[in-house]
């Protein structure tokens, strides 16, 4: 058996952070970072397209799930803690518009290479293409698939997410095993599927800021930004950020949800009605079709006039009736999808839901079930919306842990 001061279940984000951070805490420790894929960082190579968003400088401020849990993990690695860190690594890091931090060679893999160079120069050892079926209390220490013995364990085996990149929810029975309870499990920031019929005529369109407002029995959700229709219902980040709201009332109601679509939240109705008269005016002769090209792609304007039920298509734009218009404008504003589920958790960034946060110290990450267990990133019961929020907790969560306070 080989013995370990601490072996971290799952080399990415939050493993990753979690075993430099107390290998330069404390260098006397011997660490192991155990992985189930043949290299370690393999989802971070995906995230941000390929740029990966690192961190968010807004982090402090977003709404995640369970924030109170996160806010001592937050607070002591805020995301200018995190940019130091990675320019600790040689990482140069920029901030976009949005406060999305990015890696200045928009590079997921300059990010992925740094962390692996630093893990290799601290002397950490690396162990792939094993994954952890089994952990064993013995005494205060564990045992690994009975072949690795350690002090202390960080469970950071992601969620259910992308299981093609390693994280196939492996890491909950585990922590099960060691008396934790794991909270209902949905996928988060995927694409919402539902009504084709309305969206594949506009498949590959998109709109740039749009508000949505998901809707069950009441108000769900409502986030804003850009979407993209598809041939099964609608995807970009203003729509994946509601797929867990969604996925939740339809396990929970067993009823569909509706996504309304404001496509024009800078204007009022009264605005809109106004505009589109006035267009009239200027495009009278042509087919209803191109009504609303000024603002929106040929198609979508084409899906907002049909949900009229007394548009007919073939018409003159000067032979609507104000009544029509109203209902034209009124669709603008409120445009109803249904939504049936999500692309599920193959295609999610993020699982909602996981390792229950009242069973775990958030000033420590240490289990409170476990002594010298610790929790750290997405297994957490905790998640964010897009623009690098889950990764902010990766760290956040993962050097705390790394700490290994009791
Ligand atoms: C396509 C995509 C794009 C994304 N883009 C962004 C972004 O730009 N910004 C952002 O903030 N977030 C993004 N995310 C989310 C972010 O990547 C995750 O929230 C974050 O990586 C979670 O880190 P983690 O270390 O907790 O878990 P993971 O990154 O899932 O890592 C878990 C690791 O544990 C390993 N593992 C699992 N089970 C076992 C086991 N039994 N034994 C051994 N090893 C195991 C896995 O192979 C994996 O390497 C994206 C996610 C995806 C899928």
């Amino acid at each position: 058996m080989k013995n370990y001061d601490l072996i971290i279940v799952g080399g990415c984000s939050a493993g990753i952070a979690a075993a430099i951070n107390c290998k330069r805490l404390y260098p006397q420790n011997k660490i192991a970072v155990i992985e189930k894929l043949p290299r370690i960082g393999k989802k971070l190579l995906a995230t941000g397209n390929g740029k990966c968003n690192i961190t968010n400088l807004f982090a402090l401020e977003h709404g995640y799930v369970n924030k109170g849990f996160t806010e001592y993990a937050q607070n002591r690695y805020t995301p200018d803690k995190v940019v130091e860190f990675f320019e600790s690594l040689g990482l140069i890091c920029y901030s976009d518009s949005c406060a999305r931090v990015y890696p200045e060679s928009n590079m997921a893999a300059s990010v992925v290479d740094s962390l692996r160079f630093e893990l290799e120069r601290l002397g950490v050892e690396v162990i792939c293409d094993t994954p952890v079926t089994d952990i064993k209390k013995n005494g205060d220490s564990f045992i690994v698939n009975n072949a690795y013995g350690c002090k202390k364990i960080i469970l950071a085996a992601g969620g259910k997410s992308s299981p093609s990149q390693g994280s196939d929810g492996s890491g909950y029975p585990l922590a099960k095993k060691l008396g934790h309870s794991v909270t209902n499990l949905v996928p988060a920031l995927v694409p919402l599927c539902g009504s084709p019929e309305i969206t594949k005529p506009m498949k590959g369109m998109r709109v740039r800021e749009v508000n949505l407002t998901l809707k069950g029995d009441k108000i769900l959700a409502k986030t804003q930004g850009e979407i993209l229709f598809t041939d099964y219902g609608l995807s970009g980040i203003a729509a994946m950020e509601l797929a867990a709201p969604a996925q939740k009332y339809i396990n929970n109601v067993k009823r569909n949800p509706f996504t309304i679509i404001d496509f024009m939240p800078r204007m009022t109705y009264n605005e809109i009605v106004e505009y589109l008269q006035n267009l009239c005016k200027i495009k009278g002769s042509c087919n209803v079709d191109n009504f609303l090209t000024g603002f929106l792609p040929k198609t979508v304007g084409i899906a907002i006039c049909k949900a009229t039920s007394l548009y007919k298509g073939e018409r003159r734009i000067d032979e609507l009736s104000v009544k029509e218009i109203k209902l034209i404008a009124e669709k603008v504003k409120n445009f109803p999808l249904e939504i049936t589920g999500t692309k599920g958790f193959v295609n999610a960034q993020v699982t909602s839901g996981g390792i229950k946060t009242d069973e775990i110290n958030p000033e420590t990450m240490q289990s409170k079930k476990c002594r010298g267990l610790y929790f750290a990133g997405e297994i957490i019961d905790v998640d964010g919306g897009c623009g690098g929020f889950n990764l902010q907790w990766a760290w956040a969560s993962g050097m705390l842990a790394g700490e290994l306070k009791d």
